[in-house]
């Protein structure tokens, strides 16, 4: 197939699915997703999405609708079925389909809700070097949560591009937390900076990856909150997410900022290159 849909079982094309509106994902953003990339038809780092996925409904006490395991073999199956061998594969777990009501349904009588879709992707492509601006990190206490719950990451991105830039940063009591939809960190005399795991942020993949190619690396890793001067003095911003894994920026708010230390962003570039095998 071009691209796939997969729904409790159907699958049909992205665009032929259909899913019930009661499902409580559409009245309620009552679930949570993952985001991976598909490279030679396997799943990249598809462990630690099914690690966070478990996390995710865990917090917010949804069952997931099949063991972890079962859900991963069924997402690299689904992987082999569509054509092109690099893909983007997007799924999401709700708490179920039933009649719209704040609370939970009765879990006994109603399961979670499966719903993947993978398409086409063109290869990882580096070498845009990203405009920021930042915004005020408006959410909810609960960043960590890879929730369907996105209102405030799409008004902040779409912020971004009306002001001609590629991603917000959202920053909260003048600390800068995460990018709206990617996480955001720094390079300043040789130390890789980042925000630390807690609430404020989203446990990103490629966030945890760049720290161990750090430690790896043997380059000194700092995992602290830092501030709007620090990120404008940075040597270097790297804004990282599983389909853009270490984009550079070069201006924010716009003022010039980073690009200082390009041999370093290199050589995290190239362990992650090396993991997926290219
Ligand atoms: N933070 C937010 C708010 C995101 O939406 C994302 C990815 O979509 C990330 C961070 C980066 O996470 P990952 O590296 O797992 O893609």
């Amino acid at each position: 197939m071009e691209n796939l849909a997969y729904y409790n079982g159907r699958i049909t094309s992205i665009e032929e699915m259909m899913i019930p509106a009661n499902d409580r994902g559409f009245y309620f953003g009552d679930g949570i997703y993952e985001v991976a990339m598909v490279f030679n038809h396997k799943i990249f780092a598809l462990e630690d999405h099914l690690e966070r996925m478990e996390s995710s409904a865990a917090m917010v006490q949804i069952q997931l609708p099949a063991p972890r395991e079962e859900i991963g073999r069924l997402l690299g199956e689904l992987a082999l079925k569509v054509e092109s061998p690099c893909q983007f594969l997007y799924w999401q777990i709700t708490r179920g389909t039933s009649p719209r009501n704040h609370l939970f349904p009765d879990p006994q009588k109603v399961t979670s809700n499966l719903y993947v879709y993978s398409k086409p992707w063109g290869g990882v492509e580096m070498s845009d070097t990203y405009r920021l601006i930042s915004v005020d990190d408006t959410r909810f206490l609960h960043c960590n949560i890879k929730t369907l719950n996105l209102l405030p990451n799409v008004m902040a991105s779409q912020k971004a591009k009306e002001a001609g830039c590629n991603e917000a940063v959202f920053v909260r009591d003048g600390y800068v937390t995460e990018g709206s939809h990617s996480n955001v960190s720094i390079i300043k005399d040789g130390v890789f900076i980042t925000h630390p795991l807690d609430n404020l942020i989203l446990p990103g993949t490629e966030r945890k990856h760049m720290l161990a190619y750090c430690k790896e690396l043997g380059i000194p890793a700092q995992e602290r909150a830092f501030t709007l001067e620090e990120l404008a003095e940075a040597d270097e911003i790297i804004v990282s997410s599983t389909s853009h894994p270490s984009m550079r920026a070069m201006e924010l708010n716009g003022r010039p900022v980073g690009m200082k230390n390009p041999e370093l962003v290199e050589k995290l570039r190239k362990k992650y290159l090396e993991g997926i095998g290219q």
